[in-house]
């Protein structure tokens, strides 16, 4: 039998997004009822993902027990959503709730498909193909790099949605200095597949990216899109995105950055675009049909690549946008693209992009971010992660 409740406040996903909008919520009102819906027992800092790949930090390091960071005063049912009926304004859980809302936050984020790529779901983690898109994968990938002897290093970026674009580039720097280190870099070739049609959207930032790829010797094949893996015979088969001919490469190092897919019940639901991610309003980040939803972090359909960065922002405006229709306003408040990603170049290099849907530079520092920088890298490996943890969930900033 369906069990019902209610409250005035649902929020799906207990990631970067849901969480620092149920902080901020809660912060400004107390006596509203917010339920937070997540069946992850585990709470993940994905950018540390990068070091832990690379042998920088261990993996544990990025993971927290959800329960231990829903703010005082959200009710935590740990089920995920099944279904969303945004008609009659109620969610159904995997454990057969049905939770009826008044206004709904939809954060779940985006999960990685690895069948979206032939060949590729059995065999990542054997025999040189690795990921660092995988909390599993983080220590294979970073043995593979160690003991890498020599060959092709292959690289890939899918044509999908994803995670923090820049990532897959910031793998290929680091193990590209490391082969150095291993005394491996002369018999290797690093080479880069991505769908893409350039490094980095921005000029400024790309100048510099072209730069460290002409440094690193490292060949790229713009708008390619890996098609299959053949573990057996170690061979990576990519389309081109321009001709539709396709070219087998072999491997002895394949990083491979999956294909992503938003989670199902938003579908089934019938609250997405055509490539399954939430159809909003990119300013309000109100749902385009149903004024009492919204959507933000990596399951909302918005033109600015998807990074927690991007999601603590979208996560104000939302906070602030319900805070208004719950006092009968309007949601006044204007989310303007901004997306930030610190690229790692090397072991103690990083380019700090920082931008906006106008693709305009909006940077924190007083001084050119496109530079490579050890201050830079400072702030993503030790900063950062402590600001995360102890101010940005919290919703203290
Ligand atoms: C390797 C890597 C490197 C990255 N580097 C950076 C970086 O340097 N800088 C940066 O800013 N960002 C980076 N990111 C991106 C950043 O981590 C994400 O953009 C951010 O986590 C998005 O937040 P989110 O809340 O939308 O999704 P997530 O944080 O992924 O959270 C989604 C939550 O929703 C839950 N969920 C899913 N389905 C359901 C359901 N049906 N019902 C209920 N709950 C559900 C999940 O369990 C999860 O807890 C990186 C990501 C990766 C993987």
């Amino acid at each position: 039998m369906l069990q019902h409740q209610h409250c005035q406040i649902l929020i799906i996903g207990g990631g970067t997004a849901g969480l620092i909008v149920a902080s901020k919520l809660i912060k400004k009102l107390p006596a509203v009822s917010i339920v937070l819906l997540d069946s992850a027992d585990k709470h993940y800092y994905q950018p540390a993902w990068l070091f832990a790949g690379s042998g920088i930090m261990a993996k544990e390091k990025s993971a927290r027990s959800e329960k231990s960071l829903i703010p005082n005063g959200v009710l935590f049912l740990q089920e995920a959503a099944e279904l969303c009926n945004p008609d009659e304004n109620y969610v159904i859980t995997s454990q057969g709730k049905r939770i009826f809302y008044d206004y709904l936050a939809l954060a779940p984020g985006i999960t990685v498909d690895w069948a979206g790529v032939k060949g590729l779901e059995g065999s990542i983690g054997k025999d040189g193909v690795v990921s660092i898109y995988s909390y599993e994968q983080l220590d294979q990938t970073w043995q593979s790099i160690k003991i890498f002897p020599g060959g092709a290093a292959v690289f890939t970026l899918p044509a999908t949605p994803l995670k923090c674009p820049s990532a897959p580039q910031k793998i290929m720097y680091l193990a590209e200095e490391y082969f150095h280190k291993t005394g491996v870099r002369k018999d290797t070739n690093v080479i880069f597949f991505t769908a893409k049609d350039k490094l980095c959207e921005i000029k400024k930032y790309e100048s510099t990216l072209k730069k460290v790829i002409e440094r690193k010797n490292i060949k790229i094949f713009f708008k390619h899109d890996l098609e299959e893996v053949r573990p057996d015979k170690k061979e990576a088969v990519f389309k081109s995105l321009v001709t539709g001919s396709k070219e087998t490469i072999k491997y002895d190092l394949l990083h491979v950055t999956p294909c992503f897919q938003a989670p199902v019940f938003l579908k089934k639901s019938r609250l997405t675009q055509k490539n399954g991610l939430v159809d909003v309003n990119p300013y309000t980040l109100q749902h385009q049909r149903y004024k009492n939803i919204f959507a933000l972090g990596d399951a909302a359909d918005l033109p600015t690549p998807k990074t927690g960065a991007a999601a603590r922002r979208q996560a104000k405006v939302v906070a602030e946008n319900l805070i208004r229709l719950l006092s009968s306003g309007q949601p006044g408040a204007s989310y303007n693209g901004y997306t930030s990603c610190p690229i790692t170049t090397g072991y103690g290099k990083v380019v700090l992009l920082e931008y906006d849907y106008d693709k305009k530079p909006l940077e924190t520092f007083p001084f050119n971010q496109a530079k490579e920088r050890y201050s830079m890298f400072l702030l993503d490996r030790y900063v950062l992660p402590y600001m995360y943890w102890n101010f940005m969930l919290p919703g203290r900033i």
